[in-house]
């Protein structure tokens, strides 16, 4: 947009400068000249300059599909101490070699999860602008945060597949899109420069969602993952057989999506589960997330 406004302003100055060298009359019919000219150039430049940010209302300083600023594009990173295997945070310093209470009680089927940002603030109004709003265009920023996020998992393995969590059918139709989808499309032109020596796959449509599960809001992390088991499964066995999976979700909340998905993916014969995540709900974030789901009714 700065040339477009250089081009704008530098118009203008001519404009200016070259009706202060003409005589009055000459001024008059210059102007009514520019008049003409102007009312078309203008619309056409407002049409092509951006608006405001969607997030923070300030104005745009380059044209851009995504209407949201660098600011608010960048999200702040986590700084607790995480759980080494699904990232969940812990509530003491110095525990980093320890796992969190659910990856110690029952441990998960995935190798590890990582996730971004946390899941508020900016960040979680972003998610919303993709998913709710259908601001399509930002899983192209999204997907680089999700490729960068991968850059977090310990050991990925030289050959891997990309996949996504799916909706439900129904869901996906009503919604238009899958946003976990868009992030996993969004992610592999990324993955591909930022782990120039891999072998990466990308397979969409690996899972299926066998029934809409009922809303997640207000279960427990157990009756989490009964309400989802049996929830997914793999249509085509032999395309997951032999393959380590990098498994690409949105928003990790309890982890009962992840588990259930990687559950299917092992049972069909993948080698290995990773998950990586835009965003990360934190424990004791969760209760006020589960009362935003349940308004949202996200699957
Ligand atoms: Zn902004
Ligand atoms: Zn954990």
């Amino acid at each position: 947009m700065t040339g477009l406004l250089d081009a704008r302003s530098v118009f203008r100055s001519d404009r200016l400068s070259a009706a202060r060298n003409l005589a009055p009359s000459e001024t008059a019919a210059w102007r009514a000249v520019a008049r003409v000219l102007r009312s078309p150039l203008d619309a056409l430049a407002c049409a092509l300059l951006p608006a405001d940010c969607r997030l923070c209302g300030t104005s745009l300083l380059r044209l851009s599909r995504v209407p949201v600023c660098d600011s608010c594009r960048e999200t702040p990173l986590q700084s607790q101490n995480l759980c080494p295997r699904c990232g969940e945070a812990l509530a003491y310093e110095g525990e980093s070699e320890t796992f969190c209470d659910p990856c110690r009680l029952v441990p998960p089927p995935f190798t590890q999860a990582v996730a971004w940002n946390l899941y508020q603030g900016r960040a979680r109004e972003l998610v919303h602008l993709l998913k709710y709003d259908g601001l399509l265009a930002l899983a192209h920023t999204l997907g680089r945060q999700v490729a960068q996020a991968t850059q977090l998992l310990d050991n990925l393995p030289q050959e891997f597949t990309v996949t996504s969590v799916p909706l439900f059918a129904g869901k996906e139709r009503s919604r238009g899109f899958n946003q976990a989808a868009l992030l996993s499309a969004g992610a592999i032109r990324p993955l591909r420069k930022l782990f120039p020596g891999h072998q990466i796959h990308l397979s969409e449509r690996m899972l299926s969602r066998v029934r809409a599960t009922e809303s997640q809001a207000g279960l427990s992390p157990a009756e989490r993952r009964r309400n989802l088991r049996g929830a997914f499964f793999v249509p085509k066995p032999q395309a997951v057989r032999e393959r380590h999976i990098l498994l690409v979700d949105d928003i990790y909340t309890t982890g009962a999506t992840a588990r259930a998905c990687s559950e299917a993916l092992l049972k069909a014969g993948a080698l290995s589960v990773r998950v990586v995540t835009l965003s990360r709900a934190q424990h004791e974030m969760t209760a006020q997330w589960e009362e935003w789901q349940e308004a949202a009714a996200v699957y």
